[in-house]
């Protein structure tokens, strides 16, 4: 007799979807001995409207500064018109979404979608290269400077003459880095820095769990050291009263680090005065500037997979730190609250079209049965079984008849897949779908999560639904034949 298992009679209550820790790689928490982030996007989540709208602005003055037209002036950001994990083809003045096989999906010329003939005509059968001609917009920072670059190609367009598009995406980039660099951009987020930022209110309790749970922590940023101070300071400053100062929740912080290289060079960490980051009294914590993985791991006494580094890019934080140094990774995706939702809003949607696409599938098998028992590759009398069986009158003489009916259903049916399959991606973005998804693929964006990141989950608070001892395991995904 086998052994029977007892289905368990109680079920704890299960994490919020839009809050879970979701897993690509298996990671026990027990074998992590310390623990670092990021700050900006990871930590410090930015209001996105706002801070999105200022970056474009202050980068619309510095083009009209520089000799573009004024008209931009009047141009507004608009979050609708891109995505994150998009391709700027420099060349050609387009945006395109692609799948995991680097095959684009879709394309918008500007702010105007193309054809699908032209899209077809362009990029169909063609792997695209991230390079000099496609420019990939992974960050945050990048998606003003794409609505603004979308923008301008459309009044560009409609001008006398223009410059190449490469060069206007050149300049808007020279423009976004610009007000970045020159301080613009943070002084405006200095002198209103709650108007920018949205806090965390579970931030300080979930760090003090981890620290509780005997982790180091530490944050390790490329913002400058007074900038790091001032965010920092209202994210955890005199949330808990055992840690009145911010930096009381880390071990060691580095500012100005310059990931990537910091992953991959040899440097010593530059021992840094605690008032760089406005602070004052006395503190535990150790800061730097510069440095190196190695030397910040000496400093920490830790290791390669005894460090999880939470990071919201997936180049410079997620991928360099995995592959450089074998350091575990959390990937923080503020969007993936809004993906849930739009999920569990589709869920309806999404089964009518599960139905309509099997019902497509048995179609076609059905079209290549008849179509081989048509060239008498089949026996007569399975040909006869199957015609009883779905009503088919008229024996094998008929047979070209049902097949010409079989092409007008699936026809039909395809068109029905389409309407569905557009009005369930317009719930997540009117242009561009599912950022996680392209057509029935997964996303560039979506394969880099789950290529790069060992786990993955909306903000950095959402590990206090966990125990500090968690296996997280990650599901094995099913190929094809084993579904
Ligand atoms: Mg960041």
């Amino acid at each position: 007799m086998s052994p029977t298992v007892d289905e368990p009679k109680w079920r704890p209550p299960d994490v919020d979807p839009a809050w879970r820790i979701y897993v690509n790689r298996s990671l026990r928490l027990a074998s992590i001995r310390a623990i670092g982030f990021d700050m900006d996007h990871t930590l410090a989540c930015y209001a996105p409207e706002p801070f999105e709208a200022l970056a474009f602005r202050q980068a619309a003055a510095k083009l009209v500064a520089c000799g573009y037209p004024r008209a931009i002036r009047r141009m507004r950001h608009d979050r609708g018109l891109v995505q994150r994990g998009l391709i700027v083809d420099r060349r050609c003045g387009n945006l395109l979404k692609m799948d995991r096989h680097r095959y684009v999906v879709q394309a918008f010329h500007g702010t105007r979608k193309l054809p699908r003939e032209m899209r077809k005509a362009r990029y169909a059968n063609r792997r695209i290269r991230i390079g000099a001609r496609f420019a990939a917009i992974d960050t945050f920072f990048a998606l003003p400077e794409i609505t603004l670059y979308a923008q301008l190609v459309d009044l560009l367009d409609r001008a006398a003459e223009r410059p190449h598009y490469s060069r206007i995406y050149d300049d808007v980039r020279a423009a976004v880095d610009e007000a970045h660099a020159d301080g613009s951009i943070k002084r405006a987020i200095a002198r209103r820095p709650l108007h920018y930022l949205q806090t965390d209110p579970q931030l300080a309790a979930t760090l003090e769990q981890l620290r509780s749970a005997g982790m180091r922590l530490f944050l390790l940023t490329n913002s400058e050291a007074n900038y790091t101070g001032l965010i920092m300071e209202r994210l955890l400053g005199r949330r808990i009263s055992e840690r009145p100062q911010w930096c009381d929740f880390f071990d060691s912080i580095v500012v100005r680090a310059g990931k990537p290289g910091f992953f991959t060079r040899r440097a010593a960490l530059v021992p840094l005065a605690a008032r760089a980051l406005r602070l004052k009294g006395r503190q535990t914590c150790r800061f730097f500037t510069r440095g190196s993985v190695g030397a910040l791991e000496a400093e920490l006494g830790v290791s390669g997979a005894e460090v999880l580094y939470f990071g919201d890019h997936t180049y410079g934080d997620i991928l360099k730190s995995k592959r450089s140094c074998g350091w575990r990774t959390a990937m923080i995706v503020p969007d993936l609250e809004e993906e849930i939702q739009h999920l569990e809003q589709t869920r309806q949607a999404r089964a009518e079209l599960a139905v309509l696409e099997r019902r497509i599938d048995q179609l076609d098998a059905a079209r290549d049965f008849l179509t081989r028992a048509a060239a008498g590759q089949l026996a007569p009398q399975g040909v006869r079984r199957f015609l009883r069986q779905r009503g088919l009158r008229g024996g094998s003489r008929a047979i070209p008849e049902h097949l010409a009916a079989i092409e007008r259903q699936m026809q039909e049916l395809a068109g029905q897949i389409r309407t569905q399959e557009a009005g369930i991606e317009a719930r997540f973005h009117p242009h561009w779908g599912p950022l996680f998804r392209a057509g029935r693929e997964i996303s560039h964006f979506g394969q880099q999560v789950e290529k790069f990141a060992c786990i993955y989950t909306s903000r950095v608070s959402n590990f206090g639904y966990y125990p500090m001892e968690k296996y997280f395991v990650a599901s094995a995904a099913p190929m094809p034949h084993e579904r």
